[in-house]
């Protein structure tokens, strides 16, 4: 048994704490007491000290395996900051260089081993002559093919259950998808492990969504508002985050671009200079964020709809990490769920990656508090709503959209179910472009019927009529427009249809930061 009061100290002592978070302390004793956990945790949310922390305590070596050959160094270096005996193994290393960890292990000077799944192979003489305290899979949804993030070499790490049965093994990953939960516990050998899951709730973090439209001019006036706040753009392609840099820093902003295209030396220049506040806004792919720890990300910024909410969710989570108010922004263009509609069918597992995304569309079009649907994305109910997100800020206000409704789906009738999104406001708001021109559409009835409705507007009308099953978009047929059996309800029986005006953007955004103060 170890003492109450020794756990504190050495809490204190090594990483400046005076108490723990929800669930650390009860994980920390289930190791204690030498079983095994599966750790379910948001980012930000302390995951690391529930290993550290029993390495400290008992006698023998921790090895923790994690995926991140890049940042394996920095956690290290920032361990032994600490006063923390720590070292790495991975294959960037000498033989030399390795001799000198394997002797330090020997000579029982090292609490912590990070090694890369690949570099398990280099372990066999310590795991015969060391004992293990503690095996730590970090990252531990890396292991299944369901998740986000799939890393074959993490497959093989089932024999450490079989090879080590007395030791207790923690398992951690910030993905809550209950299928890849089970097949983590599954692969690991540890299906009796102590499952913890901590709330994924961060209620200082407030929820946006925006049309994708003007997006620079949106993001520049979001930027106005908050002077020399950190924050992070997220894109979803390499040239995106390039161009979006370059038109920030036109506008005088200190912005970077950072993605996986990058050299080493480049991307960790803009890691540091972020982390160090020398850089002031990052435009990355999702390749930016895993690992880093900086507190004072104040704002996150989806330029593109992500493919699935675990990725939303880790990268929105990377703001506010010290507790304070940050907001987030998630741009929505029916252009993105298109592309990444075609990412998702040459996927592997397209059928996953489609049902994934289906759910990020879901969120990103809710009239309904976004964080209860955000929640109960992974497994939790909130019972009011959070009144921290645009909905409840500025609830949608309905109208009947009965004619609105009806003049969209006759004119999807008349162009004979045969064009997409575009076409069709084109010809409801009576354009002058070639394509209806050439194809006669000025003859139709529903010509020019609605020009009283703008562009803009109409795309959210019909998008909602799409998302309340009055229409349907055809991809694989170059997303045309179709009607279903319900529109016939409303164009022949007069069904009633209620729809939102669209949010004027500028005015959520005003509104949002008065309730704020
Ligand atoms: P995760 O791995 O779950 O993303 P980390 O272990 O990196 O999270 O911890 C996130 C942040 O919270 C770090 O800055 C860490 O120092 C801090 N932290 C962790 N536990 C505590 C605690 N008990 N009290 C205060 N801060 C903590
Ligand atoms: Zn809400």
């Amino acid at each position: 048994m170890i003492e109450e009061t020794t756990i504190l100290n050495t809490l204190k002592e090594y990483f400046g704490y005076d108490s723990f978070r929800p669930l650390q302390r009860e994980i920390i004793d289930t190791i204690l007491n030498g079983n095994d956990c599966l750790v379910i945790m948001p980012t930000g949310g302390g995951k690391s000290i529930c290993y550290q922390l029993p390495a400290l305590l008992q006698d023998g070596l921790t090895i923790v395996i994690s995926p991140l050959i890049a940042l394996m160094k920095d956690q290290v270096d920032g361990l032994n900051v600490n006063g923390i005996p720590a070292c790495f193994l991975n294959s960037s290393q000498s033989t030399a260089e390795q001799e000198v960890i394997f002797n330090d292990i020997e000579a029982k000077k090292i609490k912590l081993l990070y090694v890369a799944p690949e570099s398990l192979s280099y372990l066999e003489n310590i795991f015969s002559s060391t004992k293990i305290s503690l095996i730590a899979v970090d990252e531990a949804h890396c292991i299944s093919s369901w998740g986000h993030d799939f890393r074959p070499a993490y497959t093989q790490l089932g024999f450490l259950k079989n090879r080590f049965p007395n030791t207790p093994l923690i398992a951690l990953t910030a993905t809550a998808d209950k299928a890849t939960r089970e097949d983590i516990a599954n692969q690991l050998n540890i299906s009796n492990a102590k499952k913890f899951v901590a709330s994924f709730d961060r209620k200082n973090l407030s929820l946006e969504v925006r049309p994708g439209t003007d997006r620079i001019k949106q993001i520049i006036q979001f930027l106005n508002k908050r002077p020399n706040e950190s924050g992070i753009v997220y894109c979803l392609s390499r040239k995106t985050t390039e161009s979006i840099a370059e038109k920030l820093q036109q506008a005088g902003y200190n912005a970077e671009a950072y993605h996986a295209g990058v050299n080493h030396d480049g991307r960790s220049k803009v890691q540091e200079d972020f982390i160090n506040d020398k850089t002031q806004i990052v435009c990355a792919t999702v390749a930016f964020g895993m690992g880093i720890d900086k507190s004072n990300v104040r704002w996150v910024i989806h330029y593109n709809l992500p493919k699935n909410i675990e990725g939303y969710y880790q990268e929105i989570g990377r703001a506010g990490r010290d507790g304070l108010p940050s907001y987030t922004l998630l741009f929505h263009s029916y252009a993105d769920v298109v592309q990444l509609q075609k990412f998702a069918e040459g996927a592997g597992n397209s059928e996953v990656q489609l049902a994934k995304l289906e759910r990020m569309k879901q969120y990103a079009d809710a009239l309904s508090c976004r964080r209860k649907i955000l929640l109960s994305y992974f497994g939790e109910f909130i019972e009011k709503d959070c009144g921290n997100c645009d909905v409840c800020k500025n609830p949608p206000q309905f109208f009947d959209g009965t004619i609105t409704a009806q003049k969209a789906l006759s004119c999807v009738a008349r162009l004979k179910e045969n064009e997409n999104i575009g076409l069709v406001i084109d010809v409801l708001r009576g354009s002058h472009n070639q394509q209806v021109l050439e194809n006669g559409y000025q003859n139709l009835k529903t010509y020019g019927i609605a020009n009283d409705i703008s562009w803009r507007d109409w795309q959210h009308y019909i998008i909602q009529m799409v998302n309340l099953g009055y229409l349907e978009i055809a991809f694989h047929q170059k997303n045309t427009l179709k009607l279903t059996p319900q529109a016939k309800e409303v164009l022949f029986n007069n069904k009633k249809v209620a729809l939102t005006k669209p949010q004027d953007t500028l005015v959520t955004e005003k509104a949002a930061n008065t309730k704020q103060e």
